[in-house]
């Protein structure tokens, strides 16, 4: 496998990084992933946009135009041009002396690769998700690598059959582990609104974006846990994810939604999608 670092292209076994760099020491970085579908990359300048913008937010400075090149290059260097995959970015303040503040000089490390994901046949599945509290720092807008809520949370829900969780901050239903969700009442579409409670997802943006196109309502608007027994479809989106229906949502070894077919709109949702990122290309 070739990854990019600090540069350069390098075998992964040969690319390493110093055990003071603050990305390992305190998960001081950032990190990005972005589809490609048959080698072309799908809303590459939203997730850069992203990523800028938690850049900015965490202050590491980092020139982000330079790493275009460096991102078509990784899916040649995985052999993968005309192939479905993502490209995975990671920035890190870089290394310095173990100390929390920002040191006043670093280096921003940077990790580049493209890897292969199958991201077709999620229209065929419907999935289990687990509620879980959601117990992450209250800055989910910023796509941290200081991921360790996330994937305790996501080991439980795994751990006793479940697809992914669906979080609640004090009952309040805001996405999920490592995706968006959303819900659908009689043919009007929510979800959580963007701020600081959840990540600003791109496939929750090209969704919505895709419910406006097709003339169905969608409210940005939360949803409580006590209304899940309330909606008629409920599925999950996200760049590995796309948009992926859901079958139940279990709270304390109840169901408080069941559904076993995909739902109308989440249908229609997802053909939307498919059409966007295979049918033009
Ligand atoms: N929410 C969280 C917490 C995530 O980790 C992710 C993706 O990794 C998403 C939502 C979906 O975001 P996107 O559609 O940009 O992949």
């Amino acid at each position: 496998k070739r990854v990019f670092l600090n540069g350069e292209w390098k075998n992964a076994e040969e690319a390493k990084i110093s055990v003071f760099d603050r990305g390992f020491v305190f998960g001081d970085g950032l990190y990005e992933v972005i589809p490609f579908y048959n080698g072309k990359f799908f809303l590459k300048e939203d997730h850069l946009n992203r990523l800028s913008y938690g850049l900015k937010e965490i202050n590491i400075e980092f020139e982000i135009d330079g790493i275009n090149d460096v991102l078509l290059k990784a899916i040649r260097e995985a052999d993968l041009d005309g192939s479905d995959g993502a490209a995975y970015i990671q920035v890190t303040r870089g290394v310095a002396p173990r100390i929390h503040s920002y040191p006043s000089e670093s280096k921003p490390t940077v990790l580049i690769y493209a890897f292969p994901v199958v991201l077709e046949g999620f229209e065929e599945k419907s999935v289990d998700v687990l509620v879980s509290e959601d117990y992450r720092w209250h800055r989910c807008d910023i796509k941290s690598t200081s991921l360790v809520a996330n994937v305790a949370m996501n080991n439980e829900a795994v751990k006793n059959g479940f697809h992914e969780n669906v979080l609640h901050r004090n009952g309040v239903i805001t996405e999920g582990s490592h995706s968006s969700v959303f819900f659908v009442r009689n043919k009007v579409v929510y979800t959580h609104p963007n701020g600081k409670f959840i990540l600003p997802g791109i496939t929750r943006k090209a969704t919505i974006d895709l419910c406006r196109a097709n003339n169905i309502q969608i409210i940005e608007t939360p949803l409580s846990i006590d209304q899940l027994s309330t909606v008629d479809e409920v599925f999950l989106t996200g760049t590995t994810t796309q948009i992926l229906a859901v079958r139940s949502v279990v709270m304390n070894g109840v169901a408080r939604f069941k559904q076993n077919q995909i739902g109308e709109i989440t249908r229609i949702l997802q053909q939307e999608l498919i059409g966007k990122t295979r049918r033009y290309i």
